[in-house]
């Protein structure tokens, strides 16, 4: 197994770095900066052929590897962790749900605006009644001659407040796998956004109300039955956000070694103290077991999509190895870490929310199990 990125994969690397260390000043980020999308972000990496990594380019992307847009996401992710943002949004978000399964109109109506940085799609999953039971959301799409009417509400919308267009979780019918999806522009009639609110991190985000929203059945990306190959897809979102859990989680690290090697305590250096090297020491290897989890994951896949097993094994793995890799450096860095204005602060909300967000990691364990049980009956 050759572990040593190619060429082109390195020369990606250094360009999105590169990219993202001229659009910021500092690790550190503002809660203002938290809470904005950054667009212009988004049309450079558009410019620089850093969007729909691995979509088709029938589908108008670049036609590379998953691995090589986890390589991206995870390099700006750990120089500049909130534009990290727009990469998720143009390579492992709604966007791939809208190129799997769009349609042609799909296609060109949404995925070449979202991939030229000109559109925001959002995933509208999460209901007020829970997001965990996935299957038994409660917001409808039904069939109205050459349209689809939606009805419902979400809530939790990263990106809400900003979206043009909204990949709407919805069923087709009463039993479980009938969860579809149906993508509403933000300017159909009946559309509703709620206040923008900010979850601890900073991000924004709001509700979305969907009354009577009468929309071409076009914008159907699956109906009956869809359930399953939706999550199929989500596990490519998931695998973006357990690489930019590890991309914090490095720039933490690295906060830490610089601070450990640079203070001077009344006894002694940082770096001399065992009780805190240690700490390194369980960090770098929780960071780069997740890294290995993330790269089998996104390398083995199975009809072209991440396996649910390996994807959440690796999404725990690495959740849990951002989170801690944050709180471990903010303890090695004493009150200074601990002060509002440390970057540890935005990168321990942000790596916190991780756990929560896009398949908790209890969630996540009953998922393992669940598989690890059934392929062991198979046998
Ligand atoms: C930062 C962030 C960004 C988000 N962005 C979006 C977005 O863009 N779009 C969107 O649709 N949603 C988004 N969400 C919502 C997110 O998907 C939900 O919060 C998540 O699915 C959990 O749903 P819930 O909050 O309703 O918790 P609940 O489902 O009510 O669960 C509450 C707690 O119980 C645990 N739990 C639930 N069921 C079980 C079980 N069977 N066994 C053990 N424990 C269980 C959960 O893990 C959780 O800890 C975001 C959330 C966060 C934090």
């Amino acid at each position: 197994m050759d572990f040593t990125l190619t060429d082109e994969q390195q020369a990606m690397v250094e360009m999105a770095e590169g990219l993202a260390k001229a659009h910021v000043h500092g690790p550190s980020v503002t809660w203002d900066e938290a809470g904005a999308f950054s667009w212009e972000f988004m049309r450079a990496l558009a410019k620089q052929g850093l969007t729909g990594i691995d979509v088709a380019p029938e589908r108008g992307g670049q036609g590379l590897t998953l691995m090589d847009s986890v390589l991206v996401i995870t390099a700006v992710a750990s120089c500049a962790p909130h534009l990290a943002d727009a990469v998720h949004a143009t390579n492992f978000g709604a966007i791939r749900q809208l190129s799997t399964f769009g349609s042609e109109r799909v296609v060109d109506d949404v995925v070449r605006p979202v991939l030229a940085g000109q559109a925001y799609a959002t995933i509208g999953m999460t209901e007020p009644g829970g997001g965990s039971a996935l299957a038994t959301l409660r917001s409808t799409g039904r069939y109205d001659g050459n349209d689809v009417i939606v009805n419902g509400g979400k809530v939790f919308n990263t990106g809400g407040p900003e979206a043009t267009h909204v990949v709407a979780w919805v069923r087709f019918g009463a039993a479980a796998e009938d969860v579809g999806a149906v993508v509403v522009p933000v300017d159909t009639p009946g559309f509703t956004r709620g206040a923008t609110e900010r979850f601890m991190s900073g991000e924004a985000h709001c509700e979305l109300g969907f009354q009577d929203c009468r929309v071409p059945s076009e914008y159907v990306l699956m109906d009956r039955n869809g359930m399953r190959k939706m999550m199929s897809v989500f596990n490519i979102e998931r695998l973006g956000n357990a690489s930019r859990s590890i991309g914090l989680g490095e720039l933490a690290f690295r906060i830490a070694t610089e601070y450990m090697l640079d203070r001077e305590t009344g006894t002694g250096r940082l770096a001399d103290f065992q009780g805190l090297q240690w700490k390194l020491a369980d960090m770098r290897v929780k960071l780069d077991s997740a890294k290995l989890l993330i790269a089998r994951a996104a390398c083995e896949l199975r009809d072209g999509v991440p396996d649910p097993l390996l994807t959440a094994t690796a999404k725990l793995a690495a959740n849990e190895a951002g989170f801690e890799a944050a709180n471990q450096a903010l303890q090695i860095c004493g009150g200074y870490g601990y002060t509002d204005d440390s970057p540890l602060n935005y990168i321990f909300k942000r790596t916190r929310g991780w756990m929560i967000a896009g398949g908790s990691v209890e969630l996540l364990r009953h998922r393992i199990a669940r598989e690890v049980l059934k392929r062991h009956s198979r046998r």
